[in-house]
């Protein structure tokens, strides 16, 4: 999509720190990261939240986050993790591209604010 921030990240017109991707699935480190590890998997087609997700989403939905525990693995997160995503302007959703953050690294408080 065109002026997409994440789009233009998956796509590699704009740089980022690549932490793994697949055919379907892209994931990059946060540029403002809020804990010592914290990682967003997009899609690499353009969805703009959760809100637009349908059935046959399913198979992509299994890649991310199956990609997303295999990260946690790799960078030796067996304390825990978190990993979620932020759907609209009251939950903070700020790029409206689909992104899912893995936050570990750091004890974490329940509930967010
Ligand atoms: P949201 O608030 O929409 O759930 O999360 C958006 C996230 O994208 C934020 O954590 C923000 O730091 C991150 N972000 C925004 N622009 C960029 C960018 O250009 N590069 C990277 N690596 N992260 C970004
Ligand atoms: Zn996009």
């Amino acid at each position: 999509m065109e002026d997409c921030i994440f789009c233009k990240i998956a796509a590699g017109q704009i740089p980022s720190t690549v932490v793994y991707q697949d055919d379907d699935v892209f994931a990059f480190r946060d540029l403002n990261p809020q804990a010592p590890e914290h990682i967003l998997f997009i899609p690499k087609r353009h969805l703009a939240s959760m809100a637009e997700l349908t059935a046959a989403d399913g198979p992509l939905l299994a890649s991310i986050f199956t990609a997303a525990k295999d990260v946690a693995h790799q960078l030796g997160l067996e304390q825990g993790y978190r990993f979620l995503t932020n759907v609209g302007p009251h939950a903070g959703q700020s790029v409206f591209h689909l992104h899912f953050h893995l936050l570990g690294g750091r004890d974490m408080g329940w509930p967010p604010g």
